[in-house]
């Protein structure tokens, strides 16, 4: 398939609140989250945790045997530690020719810009944002913007709904942005819509009684919903042997995700952002629970590839080639 036509969505990491490596975690593996959603030729990065670190060894090894620069979209959900922990070691951020578009939200007065200033500064780091060799835009987002990527708005612009760009070009790229209250200090959802597909990127949310009623309006009918499910409900409720109860620590249960997909009438859902503390048998055990309950339901995994184009009749699954590691090999045995 030419790559302008590609709606193709990569999981780098999926681990919450902290890296896990180790052999009881190969298989899902231990990075924490970072998302590419590429579309129309256009990379779009959902958020910065451990796995952006092998994301950008791709994007560069695929800049080398494209002959064109990495310019990638990245936008941030919010600035927690597991969502920014991987951006100093982000390879393409020190390649000269790299151009990269920062977008998230300023809670608290602390925008991409501020957060990334204060951890990239001695003696935390030894490289200053400032002396990053990439060109890099940074810009914040709220609740009605909208962002548009594609050629007739130049690359890259942010607009709203009404924008007579999105009449004029149906082909754009469009991302829309949920202001959510369920996860300490906020957080942004995204929604990407290209072509009549859509993917919504919704993770460190907590989720309410009888589901979220204005993610369910924001996601509605998308193709894939990618849902924060960091405990069991065992585990939330405080009846897993050792484990404290996690109730309002802004983190979703397998239900309340699935609750989520249902009350969205989302076609696919995929369940991210695991607790650290399960191995992969017990993600095992989740998978085969939560296929009882919503079939299809998907335990997402770095290396899982999730096809939203015209190719996903035929393939719903591929190996990003840096993730071709032992961990992944285990993964398709
Ligand atoms: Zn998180």
């Amino acid at each position: 398939m030419n790559e302008q036509d590609k709606f193709v969505v990569r999981f780098w990491g999926v681990r919450g609140s902290y890296p896990t490596p180790g052999p009881t975690t190969v298989r899902y593996g231990g990075n924490t989250p970072c998302v590419e959603v590429e579309a129309g030729g256009y990379v779009l990065i959902l958020d910065a945790g451990t796995g952006i670190i092998n994301l950008g060894r791709d994007l560069l090894r695929r800049s080398r045997e494209r002959g064109k620069p990495v310019e990638a979209v990245l936008l941030f959900s919010h600035l927690h530690h597991d969502h920014t922990q991987g951006f100093p070691f982000f390879a393409p951020a020190f390649v000269p020719t790299t151009r990269l578009h920062l977008f998230g939200p300023d809670f608290l007065n602390s925008s991409p810009k501020v957060t990334l200033d204060t951890v990239m500064t001695p003696p935390y780091f030894p490289v200053r944002l400032a002396e990053l060799n990439a060109w890099l835009s940074f810009a914040t987002l709220r609740e009605p913007d909208v962002l548009m990527i594609g050629e007739s708005v130049g690359g890259v612009a942010l607009g709203s709904a009404n924008d007579p760009a999105l009449q004029s070009d149906p082909d754009l790229i469009r991302v829309r942005v949920l202001r959510s209250y369920a996860h300490p200090n906020g957080v942004l959802h995204y929604r990407i819509d290209w072509r009549g597909k859509s993917v919504v990127y919704a993770t460190d949310t907590e989720g309410y009684v009888n589901g979220d009623r204005r993610l369910a309006n924001f996601a509605s009918g998308a193709d894939l919903l990618i849902h924060d499910a960091q405990y069991t409900d065992e585990h939330y409720l405080g009846l897993a042997p050792g484990l404290p109860t996690t109730q309002g620590y802004g983190h979703s249960t397998t239900s309340i995700a699935i609750q989520a997909a249902q009350v969205s009438h989302t076609r696919k859902l995929a369940l991210f952002h695991h607790a650290p503390e399960y191995d992969d048998a017990q993600l095992d055990r989740i998978a085969e629970q939560v296929d009882r309950i919503h079939p299809g339901t998907l335990i997402a995994r770095e290396g899982m590839v999730i096809r939203l184009d015209d190719a996903a009749q035929t393939s719903s699954t591929e190996e990003p080639a840096a993730l071709h590691t032992k961990a992944q090999t285990n993964a398709n045995a």
